[in-house]
Parts: structure tokens; sequence; C-alpha cells
């Protein structure tokens, strides 16, 4: 106990803070980093991850690959090795790894302005509100950083269009959700999971929320005829619950639903959006246009967090100056760039690659009739993999095969492999990697 107070009251004076960085310090001309990298000697892949480990919160459990450096579709590790990126950072570089235009923009407005707060107006915003109402067609948009926070943020804007506008009594508003949905890890994401490993000792849990199973209309159907109903939140195809594409008439319907009780649907594209399904929306599939939509990942093509919440004046008008907003929301610098990273999508029609690289990727391993392989399942460059549970080579252990290969994706639950790669890759780069997949997935046959 002793001992505990001594170090509270030097941390309190500053002292243990002092000393850190003494041990740490960089000469003047040097890099923070490298200077620490050299003084830790860290240069294999297990001398990384051992200290990453030591210091840093275990809330993931990633493959053991450390990375430095990325270019278009490719990734290199701190041993020089070459890989395909087939994650994306879970479809947040769609536009490649340092995307050309993209370090110039972030780089050019870096060194002018960053940061005003929203206490002042910037002279980006009115540029990008301009250019992404326009892009997508809705009267207005909310910026935000985090997926999560745009996730929250319609749930706000549901929950008071439902009491300003629908007239739902006092907290009572509900709003529905799918099983297996994902959208992040605030608290009411939490309290709208299914999973347990996202809830479990996180309670007590934000009331209102409801779920019914997905790609089930006749459960949602019981659900939405609840008066109370503000919104139905949907992800149009589920990510990272595996890949999960629902009925082609599912939205269809869904939204027919929505609209016969006055219920706003909630198109979370933060995943499925800009190209990767080989739409610029993933619900432009289903010729829904819903009340509300939620991008982030590749809306800054992996430069920094960047978010936002588009919908019309009916219901984005309900929030009023203090009601809802973040330091960082609406940063020049974000702006500046998610600008650039939307008319790169255009510019190099990579909806279009996502269309025909998804279905060379999904034919060439059907093709190849692994009785292990239970599905190919997918839409554009959104693809999953589906191992038979029972097969004796887990899907985590034929991640780990694929990356000696050269190929990096990641397991999502026990038995399913999702492949996202960059929509920038070219056909023969499709060819050489597709080449790769198949002979991992024929050798884990056994
Ligand atoms: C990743 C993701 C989120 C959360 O985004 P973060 O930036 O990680 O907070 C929300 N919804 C969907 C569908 C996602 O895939």
């Amino acid at each position: 106990m002793l001992s505990r107070v001594a170090t509270l009251s030097s941390r309190a004076t500053g002292l243990r803070a002092s000393a850190t960085c003494r041990t740490y310090s960089a000469a003047s001309n040097e890099d923070m980093c490298v200077a620490i990298k050299n003084k830790l000697g860290l240069k294999s892949t297990d001398e990384f991850i051992a200290q990453e480990n030591k210091h840093g919160a275990h809330n993931y459990h990633p493959i053991p690959a450390v990375l430095e450096r990325g270019e278009g579709p490719f990734m290199w590790d701190v041993e020089g090795k070459r890989y395909f990126d087939f994650l994306s950072a879970y479809s947040a570089v769609n536009q490649g790894h340092c995307h050309p235009r993209l370090v110039k923009a972030i780089t050019e407005q870096a060194s002018k302005l960053t940061l005003t707060s929203r206490a002042f107006h910037n002279d980006v915003m009115a540029a990008y509100t301009s250019y992404i109402t326009d892009f997508f067609k809705y009267d207005k948009v909310l910026p935000m950083n985090s997926g999560v926070e745009a996730g929250e943020t319609a749930v706000k804007l549901a929950r008071k269009w439902a009491y300003e506008v629908k007239k739902v009594p006092a907290n009572q508003a509900k709003i529905i959700f799918a099983k297996d949905n994902f959208w992040g890890r605030s608290i009411a994401a939490c309290s709208s999971s299914s999973d347990p490993t996202c809830y479990t000792n996180f309670g007590p849990f934000t009331p209102g929320f409801v779920q019914v199973n997905y790609n089930d209309i006749d459960a949602l159907e019981k659900e939405i005829a609840d008066p109370n109903t503000a919104a139905f939140y949907i992800e149009p195809i589920q990510g990272e619950a595996g890949v999960v594409v629902p009925d082609a008439d599912y939205h269809q319907r869904a939204f027919d639903l929505c609209k016969k009780h006055n219920v706003l649907f909630i198109a979370d594209e933060i995943q499925t959006g800009l190209g990767r399904t080989g739409k610029m929306l993933c619900i432009e599939h289903s010729n829904v246009r819903p009340d509300v939509v939620v991008l982030g990942k590749a809306l800054s093509g992996g430069m920094l967090p960047v978010s936002a919440v588009l919908t019309d004046n009916e219901v984005m008008d309900c929030i009023h100056p203090g009601e809802h907003g973040s330091t960082y929301g609406g940063n020049p610098l974000a702006c500046r760039v998610a600008m650039e990273a939307l008319q790169i999508l255009k510019d190099e029609d990579l909806c279009g690659r996502a269309e025909k690289l998804g279905e060379t990727f999904r034919t060439t391993i059907r093709d190849l009739n692994l009785p292990f392989v239970q599905l190919v399942r997918g839409k554009g460059l959104l693809n999953a993999v589906v191992v038979d549970p029972a097969h004796k080579v887990s899907a985590w252990d034929m991640c780990m095969r694929l990356k000696d290969a050269g190929i990096l994706a990641k397991p999502t639950h026990d038995h399913i492999i999702r492949f996202a790669p960059p929509l920038v890759l070219t056909d023969a780069q499709m060819t050489e990697a597709l080449g790769t997949i198949c002979d991992v997935l024929k050798n884990s046959h056994e």
C-alpha cells in the first residue's frame, strides 16, 4: 500500500513522467519512433509483437505480420516481405494504400490548417458539404470521425425525429436492429449487439433497441407494427457477421414496411459502401433510397478517421446547435481528404473494377470444387469463403498459410475467411493473387 501511494504521489509531481521521457528521448535530428525502435532493438516480427504485447492492450487477435509500408494493393512487413492486402483495413482502403492523390491532399492541407473545431467556420466545410450532398443526393450531411460515432449519430437523429416529427411519446422510441449486426464498440453499439463477446460484462445497457433476424421480413413486419418504432438500422450486407448477403428483395420489402409504418430506414454503408460491392452504395443493388445513410472507413481512403451521416432536411433539421457534435468532426483535413477519396472512386471507376474482379474471384474459387468449401458468397469485392467447421484445417490456419504465401486475409468467426482487397487491383494482380489463394486452399485439402 505504501509503495502504491509513493507511485501515485511521484506521478502527481511528474517525477515518474520525466524519468520515462529520459529513457526514450531522441537526438534533436532523429525521429522519435526510429530512436525508440533502435533503443529497444526491434528488428524481427517476433520482437515487434512481443514489445507491443507488453504495453499495448490485448483487445485484438491479429495475424502475426508487422507491416511498415503500403502501396496500392500491397503492404510490406518489417522483414521486407511483400503481401497482397486482402482485408483493406476492413474496407477502409478501397482506393489502395497511400494513394498519391490522397497523400497530396492530406499533406497540402496539413501544412495549411488542420483543426479549428466547430466553434468557428473553416474554408473547406462549405465545399465539402456541397460536394458530398451532391454526390449522394441528400439535403444535408453531419460530419463525424469514426464509424461508430456516425452510427450513434444516426441513432440520435432517429430518436429526435421520432419525438419531434412522428410524435412518439417521450423516451419510448424504439430502434430495430438485425441480429448479428456490427456497428462498433460504444455502449449503444454493445446494447444492440447479439454477440456475447461484444456485450458480456459491459452492462448495464441502453434501452430502446430490439433485434430481429436478418433477412426475415416476417419478423420485421411484426416488430415494426409498434407505433413507437423510430428506425430500422441495417447493414445492406452484414460484413463482420461473415459477409452475409440477404435475399434480393429483402431491402425493398423492408423499405416498403418502413414507409408503411412511418419508420426511418437507416443504411449502415460503412463497410459495404463506396464502391466495395460494385456500386457506390450497396443499397443501390436493391433500388432503395434510404432515409439515412451512414458512411465511414473508405471515406478517407485510410488516411484518418472520417465518417458522415447523410439525410434530408426533415430529419437533419431536428438537430439544433449544441445538441450533437464532435471536436474533430468536419475538420478541414478530413473534409479535404474525403472529397478527394470520393472523387478517386469515380475517376478510377472503382465500382466497375469491384464488380468485374468480384465475379472473377467468386467463379475461380467455386470452380475449384473443394469439398470443405461450403460456400463462396459476396458482392463485388466483398466476399467470403465459408469453410466446413468440421474440416481439419481451420479458417485461422488457412489465413496463416495465406500469410506465408504472401496474402493477408482475416477470418471472421471460426470458419469464414473474408476476402476484400483494395479496389485498385489490376487484372494481372488479381490473377497472380488468385493463383496463390487457390494453391493454399487446394493444399489445405489434406
Ligand atoms: C467498421 C464498421 C463500423 C464501425 O466503424 P469504426 O470506425 O470502427 O468505429 C460500423 N458499421 C459497420 C457496418 C462497420 O463495418
